[in-house]
Parts: structure tokens; C-alpha cells; sequence
């Protein structure tokens, strides 16, 4: 007796090039089905499974019924790209490690217009101290 393998049907709404809207149905589980298949929850969205870095970003979204959407990931280390559905609150979770990501680039360049002041500040005080900036200089 042949087992059947458990089907769940994924829904996908495609924009074509002249605007019209279809919906391309695909069943996971299914040995034609190759469209795109959820993905399974192993790691956080912002981990890369190729490099493991933490950097993953979203390069294009589009939703998938009411609660799901197909989300096209980038890692910029390492260049993997991947593309699957996510639900909502795998995304919520997504989101708030890329608001963290946010922060922590805007804290880092931060860091460093403040280490650039303090350094052209240094090399200012230097020139004057050694006589190489005159008043006709301005
Ligand atoms: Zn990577």
C-alpha cells in the first residue's frame, strides 16, 4: 500500500509585466511541486546558512494570503541567496533583528564621525602649534 505524502497548498500571487495578477497554486509535499517552499524554522531569517553571519537582508517581499509572505533574502558576506514564504510572526521577529542591525550600523558611524572630528581636531591643533596655518590661510 503506497503512502501518501502529506500535500499543503501554497497560493502565490504573481504581478505579470502588464499588470495583470495570477495566483500560481503549488502543493508542498508533492514530488512535481518544485515551486518555492516554506521554509523550514532552524535558524533566525537574519543568520545566513552558508557563512552563519548575521546580516541576512530582505532584497524583495511580496504576501502570500493573509498571513504569509514570499521574501527574497540576500547575504551580503557571502553573497547566498535564498527565497522562501514566512509567516507573520517568523517575520516579526525578522524585523525587530533588523531594527537591532539598524541601530547598531548608526551607533558604529557615530563612532566614527566622532573618531574623524577628534582626529582632523588633533591634526588642526597640530598645524597651528607648528606654525603651518597662517591668518592669510583664511
Ligand atoms: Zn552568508
Amino acid at each position: 500500500m503506497a503512502q501518501q505524502t502529506p500535500r499543503t497548498q501554497i497560493i502565490k500571487r504573481v504581478t505579470l509585466p502588464s499588470g495583470k495578477e495570477v495566483d500560481v497554486v503549488s502543493f508542498v509535499g508533492s514530488s512535481a511541486s518544485q515551486a518555492i517552499m516554506p521554509a523550514p524554522q532552524t535558524a533566525p531569517l537574519a543568520c545566513c546558512p552558508n557563512c552563519g553571519h548575521d546580516r541576512v537582508q530582505p532584497t524583495g517581499w511580496s504576501e502570500v494570503g493573509s498571513s504569509h509572505w514570499h521574501v527574497n533574502l540576500r547575504c551580503p558576506d557571502c553573497e547566498d541567496r535564498r527565497e522562501a514564504i514566512f509567516g507573520q510572526d517568523e517575520l516579526d521577529e525578522f524585523d525587530v533583528a533588523l531594527d537591532e542591525g539598524t541601530r547598531a550600523v548608526a551607533a558604529d558611524l557615530d563612532l566614527l564621525a566622532r573618531a574623524n572630528m577628534a582626529d582632523d581636531i588633533d591634526r588642526f591643533t597640530k598645524a597651528l602649534d607648528g606654525g603651518h596655518i597662517m591668518p592669510e590661510d583664511f
